[in-house]
Parts: C-alpha cells; sequence; structure tokens
C-alpha cells in the first residue's frame, strides 16, 4: 500500500514530460477561447487542465493514430513517428 506515492510521483512526472504538451496562446485559434487547455496532439480543448490531463490519459493516444506512410508501422504519439522517420526513413 506505499503504491500510493509513487504513483503520485509518476503522474506528477508525466505532467512534467513532454507526454503532455499545450499549444501556446498566441497560435490558439478564436473559438477555442473558452477552451483554455487543448490538447497539443488532437486539438481537443477543455476549460480545466484535469480534464485534459485525464482525455491525454484516458482517451487520446488510446488508438495509434500517427501513421508511418512508408511502413505503415503506427503510433501513439506525433513525435513517437516523427522520431521513427528521422531514424529509418531518413538518409542523413
Ligand atoms: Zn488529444
Ligand atoms: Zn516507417
Amino acid at each position: 500500500m506505499i503504491k500510493i506515492g509513487s504513483d503520485l510521483m509518476n503522474e506528477f512526472e508525466a505532467f512534467e514530460s513532454k507526454d503532455i504538451k499545450l499549444i501556446p496562446e498566441m497560435i490558439r485559434p478564436p473559438l477555442a477561447s473558452m477552451q483554455h487547455y487543448l490538447c497539443g496532439e488532437c486539438g481537443k480543448g477543455y476549460k480545466w487542465m484535469a480534464n485534459l490531463r485525464r482525455h491525454q490519459r484516458l482517451e487520446c493516444g488510446k488508438l495509434p493514430k500517427h501513421r508511418c506512410k512508408i511502413c505503415r508501422r503506427e503510433f501513439y504519439r506525433r513525435y513517437e513517428l516523427t522520431n521513427h522517420y528521422n531514424t529509418k526513413h531518413t538518409i542523413p
């Protein structure tokens, strides 16, 4: 039952990691003005950070949405695909 503490730490780390990407206020579309927190992956907007975090943990990234056009491998996150593409399909 000491697990709770480490879970909290994991949550905190996830919050700090690039798993959560926020779109800077400047480039947000005007329509989303009521939605303070936008998911950097799919663009869904949320009024509360907690909802965005829940979305990113439970909804966003559940299904691989980013598919490599060359080898059709699927990735949960855009940066994973970018990374894959850069390492596998880019000739230096
Ligand atoms: Zn999302
Ligand atoms: Zn590929």
